[in-house]
């Protein structure tokens, strides 16, 4: 496995690779490696001949009062792990070389940013936009394979690929989740031991809301008002947003109609999470 830290390397070595009829794939992460991550790191290998992690907690996505000093890190880990999926390349950039002095572009989604988590951090997905063109460009990746844990990202990804005409096909990976239900996080490392109980309450909310539709409640402001009151029971559990939408377009539902895309985000303390759950 290939550690390489610098632009014009990785930018020679995967045009190198496509010169030899190699197909690569690429797995972008903040790293902090758990098994969601790997799941990803497993279709990219089982899909393509090149694998490249890139490992980059990306300075621009976070707002000036999130948690980008304190977001754990552990790059030694990572190496061990990504050596044990078969990982062929580990790209791992410095912030001062992707964002030079002068650096002044910013690449924005706007429609589908207008929602959920672009309203309350508006940092957020413009700064994954603004990674994600340049990591593809440097990287050429024929795939690259995104979580569904982070479903707006997925489709702003889509839409943006679509729109610059990048010859990338994205590939979505479901959520891979702990035993007991939450969704596995990097940021789950935050959780003090009360909260990590408390916090399967937002994924058994999401399955409560499943379960009343699969029971014919398809009416949203009804399934809305049994699911606020099912997490009311956990007042440590201070709600964002749960929003029932259109899985392609984001656009707001009155009523459950296939596929629809419901989305929580909650802070418990310090630690925002979010998940979420397609009705198909
Ligand atoms: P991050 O390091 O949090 O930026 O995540 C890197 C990639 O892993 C993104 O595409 C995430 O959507 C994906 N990911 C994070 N957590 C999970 C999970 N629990 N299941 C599947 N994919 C995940």
């Amino acid at each position: 496995m290939d550690i390489i830290t610098s632009l014009s390397e990785i930018r020679e070595r995967t045009l190198e690779l496509r010169g030899a009829q190699q197909t690569i794939a690429l797995v972008p992460t903040m790293g902090y490696l758990h098994e969601g991550h790997l799941s990803l790191l497993r279709i990219a290998r089982e899909k393509a001949d090149v694998v490249i992690l890139s490992i980059f907690v990306n300075p621009i996505q976070f707002g000036a009062n999130e948690d980008f000093h304190h977001y754990p890190r552990d790059l030694e880990r990572d190496l061990s792990l990504a050596e044990k999926e078969k990982v062929d390349i580990v790209f791992t950039p410095s912030a001062e070389d992707l964002y030079p002095k002068g650096f002044d572009t910013i690449i924005s989604v706007p429609h589908l940013s207008n929602h959920l988590c672009g309203l309350s951090r508006p940092d957020f997905l413009q700064g994954v936009a603004t990674i994600i063109t340049i990591l593809f460009h440097l990287t050429s990746p024929h795939i690259a394979i995104f979580g569904e844990k982070d479903y707006q990202q997925l489709l702003v990804i889509r839409q943006l690929v679509k729109d610059l005409q990048f010859q990338t096909t994205i590939i979505g990976a479901p959520i891979f989740r702990e035993p007991d239900g939450l969704a596995m996080s990097s940021r789950n490392a935050y959780l003090t031991p009360t909260e990590r109980t408390v916090a399967p309450f937002l994924y058994q909310t999401l399955q409560t809301i499943q379960e009343m539709s699969q029971k014919g409640i398809h009416t949203v402001s009804v399934l809305n008002e049994k699911a606020r009151s099912f997490l009311s029971q956990e007042p440590s559990i201070q709600l964002e947003y749960l929003e029932f939408m259109d899985a392609k377009t984001l656009a707001p539902l009155t009523k459950i109609r296939p596929p629809a895309f419901i989305a929580i985000a909650a802070k418990l303390g310090k630690t925002r999470l979010i998940d979420n759950l397609i009705i198909s």
